[in-house]
């Protein structure tokens, strides 16, 4: 028997010597090099360390299903840690001449229990193949954190108590109620440590009992029944509307993989929806795959879940502490669990009951991973559900290009909701012309206005402006230079709470400076605005009201949204300040005014993505007012209030924009219609990097003669192009269709050898990039 083992020598390097970290840049390197895959003899296993293994574990030393579990082999000096891909007969094998002289020794299996399933294995191999990346790597990244070492995949243990005698010696009980409490509670069932605490009992009483010999530890988890053998409870809060129940039904009515696209204006109910729709799989003993954007963000969405629910629910998301998202994954993988809400790794999480994969707000673009092993979360999802044969709902007010574009050829289902839920307002959008207005630290005499009515009748007001820190650059007024970052071609930004100069790129502070370096003049000035300034200047204006600050510099420690987001329900803060974090599907029904900052940049930016990105935001942050009983406004600062993309917007709507949009990107040949990848190189020499990126693009012109409806771009300075000290240069590579782009980038990877290697430069395939630049 021999199997294919996928090992990443890069990933094993930096677990030596550090703790892996998923979004670091640096262990996922892209032109490392990376074994793909190896075969491995599991047969000269046997001679091996026959102690590795407790007896207890194994009888017969291989897990009964190997494929999926982690091995240690021996590569060259070195043993690495890999995952079985597949199993193969020795015919197979010799019949494959290239991978003969390649077999290694597997050490030992370090799982009896497979981590992957064979459709996420699929899933893997799939991915590792259309993203054009080592099969390593792939897997790798798909592991939780500790599960990229040798760290045990073993279920969490509850902690529970039984008693050793059936009845207690008074006197061993002693005078404490607790503990005769305790004692009582335990006569017909045993408990956790946890249930005691909820009725008041601490862990200090029961481990007395336990020293008199009273009670003793046990694990809960063995004896309690699972949650698809026992009665389900769930908690409605309302009967949904006839849109919510009609989409209910058509979601139902279908059978095996579909994909539905919930196109529901904000506030419309989606959420409602998914619940009820949850509860249909639940009910059928089948698991729920839950993706959002940023878990953190959405604390009240977590919330809805627990509060609905009597089901165990588990969570992933990169910010909490490893151990943590290791039980979330073995528990939900062995079905433990019924419901994982996570943010876009989770996608790679085994279901043992496949029931559904919904991805709530499906345009953020927070499910694509943006380094290392990029991959983009609801494209997986939607392969992974295919795999399982089982339904997938993506939802947004606001629905990706590439999603309409697939409801339009027939690939999705679309269900539209038109109408809030329960009796909310839509709110009006109504622009504000700049050019004519007094303003003052960029809020015009309009917007002051509109705050002052606002608090005048009790009301909240949101105030959106997407530049944090206090202003994006620092000159000289006498001679004007420009504070820049040493390591990036950008301007520093004046942070006045945390008195630094910060580059936004790089993360590299600075201090604030005093004088100017080149004239040394003291007369030094800031120019442009972020949420630090609107926050003191509407502290100026309204000086007896609170004002709360939501984002990344005010959010920097968990719990702490959760705090404001509650002061804002209690109405402590009447002004809310932020960035687009606040348009991320936060309630706040008392909001009747959403006023937004300054969004023209967007309106000329190069990238042919950012048009679709700006009617995004500004629809998510308007879906922000009115959402109770009270109709809100929505006012919007710009220069070009005829732009006709905001006058679409603003007069006929998201869809009708995203379909004019739609139109245009068929014209201009641009995605979803045709598709991209990017070679993207990076190098702290800026003349080997050219060097390099120009020998690949001659190459590529060669290979591409054989694919007429591919186009290669010759070598273009990314947006930004040095950025830590690292030059950027991309070529953007177009075809007609996926398919042949797929084929061309096949055939490249085929010819990698013939492209020199060049020493400091690294090279990595993006494909369907968010971004060309
Ligand atoms: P979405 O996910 O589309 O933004 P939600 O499901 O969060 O919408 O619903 C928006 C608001 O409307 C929430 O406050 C929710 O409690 C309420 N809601 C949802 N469905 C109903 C309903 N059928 N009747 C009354 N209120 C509802
Ligand atoms: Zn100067
Ligand atoms: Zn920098």
């Amino acid at each position: 028997m021999y199997l294919q083992v996928a090992v990443n020598i890069h990933i094993y390097h930096t677990l030596k010597y550090a703790t892996p970290d998923e979004t670091t840049e640096d262990h996922c390197s892209p032109d490392d090099n990376a074994l793909g895959l190896i075969f491995s003899e599991s047969t000269s296993y046997k001679n091996q360390n026959p102690d590795v293994l407790t007896a207890e574990k194994a009888p017969d030393r291989y897990p009964k299903i190997m494929v999926g579990c982690r091995v240690l082999v021996t590569v060259g000096s070195r043993e690495l840690m890999g995952v079985v891909v597949s199993e193969h007969t020795k015919n197979e094998l010799s019949r494959d001449n290239a991978t003969q002289g390649n077999i290694k020794k597997i050490l030992r299996f370090i799982d009896e229990v497979p981590i992957f399933d064979h459709n996420v294995i699929s899933v893997l191999l799939w991915a590792a193949s259309y993203y054009h990346y080592p099969v390593g790597e792939v897997f790798f990244s798909a592991l939780p954190p500790l599960l990229k070492s040798c760290y045990p995949a073993k279920l969490p243990e509850i902690e529970g108590w039984e008693k050793t005698e059936t009845a207690a010696p008074e006197k061993l009980l002693g005078r404490s109620c607790k503990a005769k409490e305790a004692w009582n509670c335990l006569q017909k069932q045993s408990l956790s440590t946890a249930d005691f605490k909820n009725i008041g009992i601490p862990g200090t009483i029961l481990k007395g009992l336990e020293k008199k010999g009273l009670l003793k530890r046990i694990n809960l988890r063995e004896r309690q029944k699972p949650w698809y053998q026992g009665e389900i409870s769930v908690n409605h809060e309302f009967t949904m509307n006839e849109e919510q129940n009609s989409a209910v039904t058509e979601i139902s009515a279908k059978s095996g993989f579909n994909v539905f696209l919930i196109n529901g204006v904000t506030g419309s109910g989606k959420t409602e929806v998914y619940l009820n729709i949850i509860e249909k799989i639940i009910r059928k003993g089948l698991q729920a795959m839950v993706l959002v954007p940023e878990i953190n963000l959405t604390p009240q969405t977590v919330k809805r879940f627990y509060r609905r629910f009597s089901v165990p629910i588990v969570c992933i998301n990169s910010a909490m502490p490893a151990k943590e998202r290791l039980n979330s994954f073995l528990l939900f993988s062995s079905g433990n669990a019924a419901i994982l809400i996570g943010t876009r790794s989770a996608v790679f999480t085994p279901m043992r009951f496949p029931g559904i994969i919904i991805i709530d707000e499906e345009h953020d673009s927070s499910f694509r991973q943006e380094d290392g092993f990029r991959y983009h979360a609801r494209d997986l999802a939607t392969v992974r559900a295919r795999m399982e044969n089982i339904p997938i709902i993506l939802g947004s007010a606001t629905p990706s290009l590439e999603s309409l574009y697939n409801v339009k050829i027939g690939k999705f289902h679309e269900i539209k909701l038109l109408r809030r839920a329960g009796n909310a307002q839509p709110a009006k959008i109504i622009p504000i012309n700049m050019c004519r207005e007094g303003q003052f630290h960029g809020i015009s005499d309009s917007m002051l206005i509109a705050i002052r009515s606002e608090l005048e009748q009790n009301n909240q007001v949101l105030i959106m402006l997407n530049r944090r820190g206090y202003a994006p650059k620092i000159i000289c007024h006498d001679c004007g230079y420009i504070f820049l970052c040493s390591n990036c071609d950008s301007s520093l930004c004046y942070h006045q709470d945390r008195h630094i100069l910060l580059c936004h790129h790089c993360e590299t502070r600075y201090p604030v400076p005093s004088e100017c370096p080149l004239c040394k003049s003291r007369n030094l000035t800031v120019t442009g605005n972020g949420t630090e300034q609107l926050e003191s200047c509407l502290k100026n204006h309204f000086p007896n009201e609170s004002i709360v600050r939501i984002d990344r510099d005010s959010i920097t420690k968990k719990g702490v949204l959760e705090q404001y987001l509650q002061e804002i329900n209690d109405k402590k803060h009447r002004i809310i300040i932020g960035t687009q974090m606040l348009a991320k599907g936060h309630d706040f029904p008392e909001v009747t005014l959403v006023g937004i900052i300054n969004v023209d940049s967007s309106l000329i930016s190069e990238d042919f993505r950012s048009r679709e990105k700006l009617a995004q935001l500004i629809i998510q942050v308007s879906g922000r007012a009115g959402r109770a009983t009270k109709k809100g406004r929505v006012l919007l600062q710009t220069y070009w209030p005829n732009h006709p993309l905001l006058e679409l917007l603003i007069k006929e709507g998201y869809n009708a924009f995203a379909s004019e949009e739609l139109s245009r990107r068929e014209r201009l040949k641009l995605p979803p219609i045709t598709s991209h990848a990017v070679i993207r190189g990076s190098s702290p020499s800026h003349r080997s990097l050219s060097d390099l990126m120009d020998e690949i693009y001659f190459y590529l012109l060669e290979i591409c003669t054989e694919y007429p409806h591919t186009k290669i771009h010759p070598p273009m300075a990314a947006s930004m192009e040095r950025k830590g000290n690292r030059y950027y240069l991309n070529i953007v590579i177009e075809s007609d269709t996926r398919a042949e782009l797929q084929k061309f980038l096949t055939s490249l990877i085929h010819h990698k050898n013939e492209i020199r290697r060049a020493n400091n430069c690294r090279t990595v395939i993006d494909v369907d990039p968010s971004t060309t630049f």
